[in-house]
């Protein structure tokens, strides 16, 4: 049997006009602003509170992923088909596929197999066109920057030198990293060294999911740290007046896109923050806007848990009060393998002894799900190169450690595959839910914040920090920011930040090499080592691949 591409099983499902998709979370038309028969925008008033607090949020996350990625979005989505299967009122709510992953390595991001969202190409493609404003509420601070360091009228006495705001753009485009701008005499600005980020690394991103309203927005996007003066004072964007075109740039962008998912569930897609250099999860108000309007919502953190969730937990729960009641840690027997020494070309080669080694990686991860006082159940994602001793393996010795792993098939199977982690999740979220606590208090020295997750959560015997980390601490005492939540930006492909160190490192520091102040979103951003916020694309990219014929059908989207 020929196995179906994302696209074609895609295409082939027949999907609900979305005031029926509305109608099961009871939204009544006239609320919904459709863009087309299948996607449509809700409005900010459909949030309440009390439903918040009392409906449950259940996070999706993963042991630490090979590059391929280990399904946390299809298992998401293939979930929430579950738990609606057996009857629970279910709503996936993910984050919004960046174009850049989409043509270069990744393919996209809207799940996979049978657990999909549709409509997948408008989805992975420009969608209802929120990457595009923020990009432009981005570049309009950028520009009016640059205006002002050319303006006799109200000129803030800006030092270029020390402005950190980027322009960006929505493609991995590894030459506009570095640019220089302002060239071509007087008339044509100051010339200075600038570069571009990809939408998806903008503090706009990020502010956008922090934020809980349009006030919120507007003050936080004043809030974003421009960079001094000659004289040393700190210029913010609010000193250039730049709070309320921008914020009126993002009108549409703030509020969140109802679309299915194949078996014709809701499903909630909005923000797209990277989780390496932001926070990894969809928009605080996407994720109130799925509890307000459902029973379970299912959300997703980016990369493994040690970023993701550890983001989730302690930056965004605690900064919207939100309560997970259960966390769902995807592994797959590939990554396992990896972890227990497989080369990449092994990734598929059985291998118990290998599976055996590298589960050092998850326990590690279900032992860091409990510090926060939530029980994890464990899926495991499955993959035709599995076999029944390994997988044996993996629940033997989940169950050695009080937790329940459950093979989760939705990728082949849709909603049918999930049942029984469906209801694994349910008797968590019933009968062993606690009241989550995040790990550290925002108030505490920021040293001390950046040192419990690095041991708490990485398992590093201690932290060393750079001169210009050292000098950055002193410019964040000095500017008033010490009670933000850390948002570490590190490698995803070890707990350490070095890529090499698969499975469970021990006796490893971590190195600070400077922190970065998002002050609209409100966290501080410890670098460690090089992090990449302009991907490049692969020498084959994804593109290439891709075809759209006359009709405008399109194929080879991932
Ligand atoms: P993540 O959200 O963790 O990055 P995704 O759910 O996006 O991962 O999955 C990454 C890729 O792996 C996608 O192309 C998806 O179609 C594929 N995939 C996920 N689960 C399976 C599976 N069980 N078998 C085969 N391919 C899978
Ligand atoms: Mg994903």
């Amino acid at each position: 049997m020929k196995i179906l591409s994302d696209i074609e099983i895609a295409q082939a499902t027949e999907k609900n006009h979305i005031k029926n998709i509305a109608e099961k979370l009871n939204i009544v038309e006239d609320d919904l602003e459709m863009y087309g028969k299948y996607k449509a925008k809700l409005p900010l008033y459909l949030i309440d509170e009390d439903k918040v607090n009392k409906n449950n949020l259940i996070l999706v996350t993963a042991l630490t992923p090979t590059p391929a990625g280990e399904g946390k979005t299809t298992v998401s989505i293939g979930l929430t088909e579950g738990l609606n299967i057996i009857g629970k009122q279910a709503t996936v709510v993910l984050r919004e596929p960046s174009l850049g992953p989409v043509f270069g390595i990744k393919g996209g991001a809207a799940g996979g197999g049978y657990s999909q969202v549709v409509p997948m190409e408008d989805i992975n493609l420009h969608f209802t066109g929120d990457f595009n404003a923020i990009e432009k509420a981005n570049n309009l601070l950028a520009a009016l920057i640059d205006n002002n360091l050319q303006s006799k009228v109200n000129n803030l006495n800006i030092d270029p030198r020390t402005i950190g705001w980027k322009r960006v753009i929505d493609m991995n485009d590894r030459s506009l990293r570095q640019i220089t701008i302002g060239l071509g005499g007087t008339a044509n600005g100051i010339p200075r060294e600038d570069g571009f980020n990809i939408t998806a690394a903008s503090e706009i991103m990020a502010i956008l999911c922090m934020a809980e309203g349009r006030d919120d927005l507007k003050e936080r996007i004043g809030n974003i740290f421009v960079g001094f003066t000659f004289d040393k004072k700190p210029i913010f964007a609010r000193d250039l007046k730049a709070e309320n075109a921008m914020a009126i740039l993002l009108k549409d962008a703030i509020k969140p896109n109802l679309v299915q998912t194949l078996e014709k569930n809701p499903a909630i897609i909005h923000g797209g923050p990277f989780a390496n250099i932001a926070q990894g999860t969809n928009s605080i108000i996407a994720t109130k806007m799925g509890l307000s309007l459902s029973n379970y919502v299912i959300t997703e953190a980016g990369f493994g848990a040690d970023l993701g969730a550890e983001k989730f937990l302690n930056i965004k729960c605690a900064a919207a009060g939100l309560n997970p009641k259960c966390v769902v840690l995807v592994a797959t027997i590939r990554a396992l393998r990896h972890h227990g020494g497989s080369p990449s070309h092994e990734y598929n080669t059985p291998s118990v002894e290998r599976v055996e080694a590298g589960f050092v990686n998850l326990e590690k991860h279900i032992e860091n799900i409990r510090k926060f006082n939530i029980e994890p159940v464990v899926a495991i994602n499955s993959f035709v190169s599995d076999t029944n001793d390994e997988v044996e393996l993996i629940k033997r010795k989940c169950d050695a450690l009080g937790v329940h792993a459950v093979v989760s098939n939705g990728w082949a199977e849709g909603g049918n595959g999930t049942i029984d982690l469906a209801k694994a999740v349910v008797d968590i979220v019933e009968n062993k839910a606690a009241e989550f606590k995040p790990l550290y208090n925002w108030k505490s020295p920021v040293k001390e914040k950046i040192e419990k997750i690095a041991k708490e959560i990485y398992g590093a015997d201690g932290v060393d920090y750079d001169n210009k980390a050292n000098l950055n601490l002193r410019r964040i005492e000095k500017l008033g920011f010490n009670d933000f939540p850390i948002c570490m930006a590190k490698t995803q492909k070890s707990f350490s930040d070095n890529d090499k160190l698969i499975g469970r490192p021990e006796g490893f520091r971590i190195t600070v090499r400077e922190i970065e102040i998002a002050a609209g979103a409100k966290f501080l951003i410890p670098i460690l080592g090089k992090m990449m916020r302009m991907p490049g694309l692969p020498s084959k990219p994804a593109s290439e691949e891709m075809f759209i014929d006359d009709n405008g059908k399109i194929s080879g989207l991932s």
